[in-house]
């Protein structure tokens, strides 16, 4: 280990990313109870159906400990939980849709709220899946509008309103005849999936399946 990484792990040492217990440095983000426990899903458990997509796999279920760490994740600046989850979702990924898709990208934000968060947890999420994929995401969405917060509304077809029109492709040459793999943090309803979905199949995309970290 070099010098700057030891003061590192003394100044902020390494804790579990879904328990948040103290781990030793070099080990696995994720600690052995939380890898024995987690709500991992398999088969049709980790499917979310969506109208425009084909199939969307993740690879925990949002409750407990999962659901704290995507919002420290997504709403309190753990950027750092980004090469833990790409892992847990390019293992997911490798598993159940090697050779479906030709193109990663993700689900952005709008630039609104990349301004305010400074950051985009989504497109986080999939350059380090990508990585471990031996592979690059690449952006193909603009989100235009600031709908509502999807996790304010309950209803379906109040959330499929909610995102309608939102996004744009911002290359079509790009997603033309692609067959794209979109990824995001959590997936709900599968509306904001579908309506990037709809999107990019109406730019000229072939078909769309996506990975979301946690299904909730
Ligand atoms: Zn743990």
């Amino acid at each position: 280990m070099g010098f700057l990484a030891s003061v590192m792990d003394i100044l902020f040492p390494p804790r579990c990313v879904f328990c948040r217990r103290f781990i030793r440095s070099g080990e696995p983000d994720i600690c052995s109870d939380c890898r024995g426990s987690l709500p991992f899903l398999e088969g049709s458990a980790a499917e979310t159906a969506g109208e425009y997509f084909e199939t969307c796999l993740s690879p925990l279920r949002c409750e407990g400990s999962v659901r704290a760490a995507v919002q420290r994740f997504t709403f309190k600046n753990a950027v750092g939980y980004a090469d833990c989850f790409g892992a847990l979702l390019a293992d997911c990924i490798r598993e159940n849709l090697s050779g479906r898709y030709d193109i990663i990208s993700w689900v952005p934000l709008s630039e609104t709220r990349l301004k305010t968060r400074g950051y985009d947890q989504a497109f986080l999420l999939a350059q380090a899946a990508a990585l471990s994929l031996d592979d690059i995401a690449v952006e193909l969405l603009v989100r235009h509008t600031d709908a509502k917060a999807q996790a304010s509304l309950t209803d379906h077809s109040e959330r499929q309103e909610n995102v309608k029109g939102v996004f744009a492709v911002t290359d079509p040459e790009l997603a033309a005849g692609k067959r794209i793999l979109l990824i995001d943090d959590v997936v709900t309803s599968g509306a904001t999936l579908s309506e990037c979905a709809r999107t990019l199949l109406e730019a000229g995309a072939l078909s769309v399946v996506c990975a979301a970290l946690a299904k909730g």
